[in-house]
């Protein structure tokens, strides 16, 4: 293995997969929904093909789907050039190129804490240093703590990457918190991306707002988003990041290299959805609250204490009460003794202190599927 990649392992989520179908055990590890997105859009997709759009897109990415993101950031209110859009191999290659494309070797990238697993390698790929900045509790939940961000900024800090709505904790940060960190980082020369892949997925009414909305963000803020999570599509890889021009012509001198583009056929039946299928999306945001209640309910008497889960895929659970094993180990036992797989926080911390008894279940199976796994958590207590 190359240094740069020795302390990175197989990623939890291929480990507790191939675990979950190992014990045949219900996967509410890796977050991949079990039903599929809008019947129009596949199908879309399919008669692509079958008309010929089967050789590569345009570097950039084809322009009906550049388009297509750009008007779905003007209902934020945002006003975005389709120049400003670069289309992408998921929210992962946006991520990678972001940091390649924009972060010199020694150069420090901060990342709020626990994190996605892929800012870590993203990171270490690029030869930049990972500075990690926990979260801090926020009643039943988390929130950005901005002082420590402040803090940890420096004369070498070349980028701020946060994640709101928040993978593995399910947090949204609060107007409160976004307000100031957009005020401390006027001073600073730093780039802010801003990981939104859950920006549809929130509960209890509330409505999402891009970090680049904020005063004096847009010039500094890369918006990356995919189809993955919005429609019920991980497996299409079709992703994006949004950037002023200067910005995005370097995160595209990297991602040429990377992929060069993206699958065809898929761009314009995800152009399609972000232009008509919304509707569809508001629903799938209340069937995962319904779905965030009733597992939250399962793991409460399960004896879990169970934080509060304000969007996203994940609901995060303490086992301090039930085992005082490592998140590791408890959810290796979970996965043989009881047959559900979920994942443990810990490995997405380089400070684990507080994060050890805590564990992150998927919320985005069939309801049959999550009463059967909370029938075989009640086993459990
Ligand atoms: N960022 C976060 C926070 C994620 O949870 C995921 C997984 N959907 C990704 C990025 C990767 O998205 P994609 O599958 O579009 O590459
Ligand atoms: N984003 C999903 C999760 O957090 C899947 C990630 C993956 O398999 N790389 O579970």
């Amino acid at each position: 293995m190359v240094a740069r990649l020795a302390e990175f392992q197989e990623t939890i989520f291929a480990t507790m997969s191939a675990m979950a179908q190992h014990y045949d055990a219900i996967n509410l590890g890796q977050g991949f929904p079990d039903q599929d997105g809008p019947a129009a859009m596949l199908h879309k997709a399919q008669a692509e093909i079958a008309a010929g759009n089967n050789q590569y897109a345009p570097g950039p990415g084809m322009q009906v789907l550049r388009e297509a993101v750009a008007a779905h950031q003007r209902r934020y209110g945002l006003d975005v050039s389709p120049d400003e859009v670069l289309v992408t191999v998921g929210a992962t290659e946006a991520i990678s190129a972001s940091v390649l494309g924009l972060v010199e070797p020694g150069q420090e990238v901060i990342v709020v804490e626990p994190f996605y697993d892929a800012y870590a390698a993203a990171i270490a790929l690029a030869g930049a240093k990972r500075v990690a900045v926990p979260l801090k509790p926020s009643g039943k939940s988390w929130d950005l703590d901005v002082d420590a961000i402040e803090a940890a900024i420096g004369p070498n800090t070349a980028m701020l990457i946060i994640n709101n709505p928040h993978n593995p904790t399910g947090a949204v940060f609060s107007e409160a918190s976004m307000q100031r960190l957009a005020s401390i980082l006027q001073p600073h020369d730093v780039v802010v991306l801003s990981d939104e892949v859950y920006e549809h997925l929130l509960f209890d009414a509330q409505r999402h707002r891009p970090t680049c909305s904020y005063p004096g963000m847009a010039a500094r803020t890369i918006t990356v988003s995919s189809a993955a999570k919005t429609f019920n599509a991980t497996g299409w890889k079709t992703g994006w990041a949004i950037a002023p021009v200067e910005l995005l012509a370097k995160i595209r001198q990297a991602k040429q290299y990377l992929t060069y583009v993206g699958a065809s056929c898929f761009q314009p039946a995800v152009a399609y959805a972000l232009e008509e299928e919304m509707a569809w999306v508001e629903d799938l945001a209340q069937s995962l609250e319904r779905k965030r209640t009733l597992l939250a309910e399962a793991l409460e008497s399960a004896g879990f204490q169970v934080h509060d889960c304000p969007g996203t895929y994940y609901l995060v659970a303490d086992f301090s009460g039930l085992s005082d094993r490592s998140g590791r180990e408890f959810c290796e036992q979970l996965v043989q003794e009881h047959g559900v797989a979920a994942i443990p926080i810990e490995v997405f911390c380089d400070h684990p202190e507080g994060w050890e008894r805590k564990i992150r279940f998927a919320l985005c199976k069939q309801e049959d599927v999550i009463r059967e796994a909370a029938k075989r958590l009640a086993l459990q207590s």
